[in-house]
């Protein structure tokens, strides 16, 4: 099976939000961060073209330039009232970061579309439904998901393209990953799952991320989906403490 040596490593059991209340295992390689300290802050174009090569249909689980850096990646959006509040805190801190967006919230929102690349941010699939059974459902289904939020996303951003597919709630299979890497989208999973979905208070989703940091670098926030004022504060938290330990931040591995 092409696909069988992507998926070694640590098996972690990983829920997100959804609106509906089905979880999805889904399995995440998990590795230690590298002690090289190097820091930098990518930079990307306001209107991201693209990855210019072939795109890998393995999961994203490392960032760009390695090194000591994590990756944040923001999912559910866009949302009116919280997606403007996460870019405040990234832009005050001069981070970037991947927004994985779901279809229909991205054509209703195309001004939050444009200010997330305007910023610097790059764009993940998240999907039409955000359906976290679609590893179940047939290839038609998955493949509908992912390219008609592809479309709705990229109709309306002004040229960028959608470097990413992330699957809801990990809900991935070696077709869906072959099909977004043959689009251009890197498949892309989490180390770090925050659970700010559930709204467990900012404490503890710091404590997680400081806890479970050693997993790997990519680090899974929301700013869609519900109420994310926890979201929000715990991100701000968060990257304090990131930088105060030396972490760069870097967009996840196409
Ligand atoms: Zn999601």
């Amino acid at each position: 099976m092409a696909l069988a040596g992507v998926i070694s490593g640590t098996v972690a059991v990983a829920t997100e939000d959804s609106g509906d209340s089905s979880a999805s295992s889904s399995v995440e390689l998990t590795l230690p961060p590298s002690s090289d300290a190097t820091r930098h802050t990518p930079t990307a174009s306001p209107a991201d073209p693209g990855p210019s090569g072939p795109v890998s249909s393995e999961m994203a689980h490392e960032t760009e330039r390695g090194g000591k850096s994590v990756a944040l990646t923001i999912d559910d959006g866009p949302d009116p009232r919280w997606t403007p509040k996460t870019l405040e805190v990234l832009k005050k801190n001069g981070i970037k970061a991947t927004f994985c967006m779901i279809g229909p919230s991205a054509k209703a929102h195309p001004d939050l579309v444009r200010k997330v690349l305007a910023d610097g941010h790059r764009l993940c699939d998240h999907s039409v439904d955000h359906n976290t059974a679609m590893d179940k459902r047939s290839e038609d289904y998955q493949k509908q998901q992912i390219l008609d939020a592809k479309k709705m996303i990229e109709d309306v951003a002004a040229g960028a393209k959608v470097r990413y597919y992330r699957a809801p709630g990990g809900a991935f299979t070696p077709y869906s990953r072959q099909l977004a890497a043959a689009n251009g989208m890197r498949p892309l999973g989490w180390s770090v799952d925050t659970h700010d979905w559930q709204r467990p208070g900012v404490d503890r989703i710091v404590e997680t991320v400081k806890r479970e940091i050693a997993n790997g670098p990519i680090i899974l926030f929301h700013d869609g989906g519900g109420e994310r004022s926890q979201s929000v504060e715990a991100l701000a938290r968060c990257i304090g403490w990131l930088k105060e330990e030396g972490y760069g931040f870097d967009f996840p591995k196409i």
